[in-house]
């Protein structure tokens, strides 16, 4: 795994510094995994390539320095934990509906010494609430469709901000069907781009949302009336 990570992160001009806490993180993600479901990816290479190298990407299409952060749905820190060992001025939080998921995700921050790091047991549409706005950038990879996604995670962004969505690079049909949402809840498409992981084939997208102007208050809904009737 440290080769692979070393020629990865070089390979995206990233600084090597973040490895072993990013060896420590596999680590303790490949033993916790033997006794609960965080990933479906288990060999320490594919965790590598797939979990730590795709996080690392977004380093390299947004800038994140000094910035709050929130990842949306994070389940056992993707991509929000990588970016934040990789860039140590995020301000980060992770929220995640599975609460064995944040205890885990509490254990390797107070492992890895990441006291600031937030680590919330929390639905996106009720967090809202009471942290409307309230975020630079809002990350999210393989929660939910775009559509409703945006209403997930738009009305945490600040005007000024980005929701920043992992996608397919097949997910032109998925933007499409979410370009009306999107506008309802104040965002527009900023960017979309198509990015390789280092060291493997394998290509994914960054969809770029910019907010720039307040979501209405009606949003978000609860998530049976997102489901039920999306926008
Ligand atoms: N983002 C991680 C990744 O890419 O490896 C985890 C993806 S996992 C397939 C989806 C996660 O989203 C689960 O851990 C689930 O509990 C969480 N989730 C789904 N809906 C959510 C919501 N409304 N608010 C917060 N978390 C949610």
């Amino acid at each position: 795994m440290e080769q692979r990570l070393r020629s990865g992160l070089t390979a995206l001009g990233l600084s090597p510094e973040g490895i072993p806490s990013l060896l420590r993180y596999g680590d303790l993600l490949v033993e916790t995994n033997k006794v609960m479901n965080l990933t479906a990816i288990t060999d320490p290479e594919e965790i590598a390539s797939l979990h730590f190298l795709d996080s690392a990407a977004l380093l390299t299409l947004e800038d994140f320095r000094g910035k709050s952060v929130i990842d949306v749905g994070t389940g056992a820190g993707f991509p929000g934990l990588p970016l934040r060992i990789l860039e140590p001025t995020i301000r980060l939080t992770l929220l995640d509906s599975l609460g064995k998921r944040i205890q885990f995700l509490e254990t390797v921050c107070q492992d890895l010494g990441l006291a600031d790091v937030a680590c919330v047991h929390g639905r996106a549409e009720e967090f809202a609430a009471e942290h409307r706005e309230a975020f630079d950038l809002v990350t999210s990879r393989a929660v939910a469709n775009l559509q409703t996604l945006s209403e997930l995670c738009l009305p945490l962004t600040r005007v000024g901000g980005r929701f920043l969505a992992m996608k397919a690079v097949d997910s032109d049909g998925e933007l499409a069907s979410a370009q009306r949402a999107i506008a309802l809840l104040g965002g527009r498409v900023a960017a979309v781009r198509d990015y390789a992981i280092p060291g493997t084939e394998v290509c994914h997208r960054l969809i770029s949302i910019e907010k720039f102007k307040k979501t209405p208050e009606k949003y978000p809904r609860t998530f049976a009336k997102i489901k039920k009737n999306p926008l």
